[in-house]
C-alpha cells in the first residue's frame, strides 16, 4: 500500500473572487488521498506513541462521516497496527462510504447507541490493555502538537491571518501554538451552536499560551455535514473560479466564511490572509454522482 506523503504547498487565489486583496491557500489536502490534511498531522505522534508503548491496536471514536475514522484506519494499516472504530449510532443498513472505506482498510467497526457513545470513559473497560486510545477527532495534546507542524512545513511567517475550519478545535489549538505574535488565527466552526469549542481549545493549550480563540460560528449551513443546495452551488462556483476542490463538511464552509467576512470589510488594506485547506474530500463521496462538477 502506498504511503508516500506529498509536501503541502501554498497557492495564490486568482482575483476572480477576492478582487482587492491577495489571499493564499495552504494545500494540506494534497499530502495524501486518504490520510489527507490535518488528519495525518493529528495522528502522527499518536502512532509513534502507540508503537513506543508496544500496543497492537489503535482504537478511536467517530460518526459515519468521520474523516478521522477513515484516516486512522488507513494509517494503522500502513504502519502495521490493528484498528477499532467505535461508531456513534446503531449500525445502518447501508454503511456510509467513509465506513465502507474504514472497513476495507481493516478497521473493526463497533456500533454503539448515542447514549453509550456519550459516555466514552465507561466504554474503555470493555477493551483490553493492548489498545491505544485516541479521542474522537484526535482531540488532545499529541494531536495539537502534530497540527502545530502544519505551520512549519512551509514558510507561513508573512501572513497576518490564518484561517482553518474547526471540528474539535485540535488543529486550531496547534496553529495557536505555532503562530507568530503578529498572526491572528481564525477558526470557522463546522458545527451548529458548538458553545464549548473555545473552552475545549483553551483547555488544550499550555498555560503560558492560553488565549481566547477567535471562532466564527455562523457558517455551519444548518449543522455538521449539512449541505443545502446553496452550499453545493458555492462549491461548484468556487471550483470553476479557482480549480480547488472543497468538501461538504468543513472546507466549503471555511472558504465561504472567509469570502463573506471579506465582503463585510473584515480585512485591512495590507492584511495577508492564508486559508488552510485541511483536506476531508473523501466526505463528498456520500453525494449522488453529478452533484459536484469536480
Ligand atoms: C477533521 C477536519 C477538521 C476538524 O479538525 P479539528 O482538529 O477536529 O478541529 C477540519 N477540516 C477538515 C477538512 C477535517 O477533515
Amino acid at each position: 500500500m502506498n504511503f508516500t506523503l506529498q509536501t503541502p504547498f501554498i497557492s495564490k487565489l486568482s482575483n476572480k473572487i477576492f478582487t482587492d486583496i491577495e489571499v493564499d491557500v495552504l494545500r494540506t489536502d494534497i499530502i495524501h488521498e486518504i490520510v489527507s490534511g490535518n488528519k495525518w498531522y493529528k495522528l502522527k505522534h499518536h502512532i509513534t506513541e502507540a508503537k513506543k508503548q508496544q500496543k497492537n491496536t489503535i482504537i478511536t471514536f467517530g460518526g459515519a462521516y468521520s474523516n478521522h475514522i477513515v484516516a486512522t484506519a488507513f494509517a494503522c494499516k500502513v504502519v502495521g497496527l490493528q484498528s477499532i472504530g467505535i461508531i456513534r449510532g446503531e449500525k445502518p443498513e447501508n454503511l456510509s462510504h467513509t465506513l465502507v472505506a474504514a472497513k476495507m482498510y481493516g478497521m473493526q467497526l463497533h456500533f454503539v447507541s448515542r447514549t453509550i457513545y456519550a459516555d466514552k470513559e465507561s466504554l474503555k473497560k470493555y477493551y483490553n490493555n493492548d489498545c491505544y486510545w485516541i479521542n474522537e477527532g484526535g482531540y488532545g495534546t499529541l494531536g495539537m502538537l502534530g497540527a502545530a507542524e502544519i505551520l512549519h512545513d512551509v514558510d507561513t511567517s508573512k501572513y497576518t491571518h490564518i484561517f482553518c475550519s474547526c471540528g474539535t478545535g485540535t488543529m486550531l489549538a496547534g496553529l495557536l501554538l505555532a503562530a507568530k505574535p503578529h498572526q491572528q488565527i481564525m477558526g470557522v466552526s463546522a458545527l451548529k451552536s458548538h458553545t464549548g469549542l473555545e473552552q475545549d481549545i483553551i483547555n488544550l493549550l499550555p498555560i503560558e499560551k492560553k488565549i481566547q480563540p477567535n471562532i466564527l460560528h455562523n457558517y455551519h449551513f444548518g449543522g455538521y455535514a449539512k449541505h443545502p443546495k446553496s452550499l453545493i452551488d458555492f462549491m461548484n462556483t468556487f471550483w470553476e473560479a479557482e480549480k480547488i476542490p472543497t468538501d461538504i463538511v468543513y472546507t466549503s464552509k471555511l472558504f465561504y466564511a472567509v469570502i463573506d467576512v471579506w465582503k463585510k470589510n473584515f480585512f485591512a488594506k495590507n492584511d495577508k490572509p492564508l486559508i488552510i485547506h485541511c483536506g476531508g474530500l473523501q466526505g463528498n463521496l456520500s453525494l449522488p454522482t453529478g452533484t459536484l462538477v469536480f
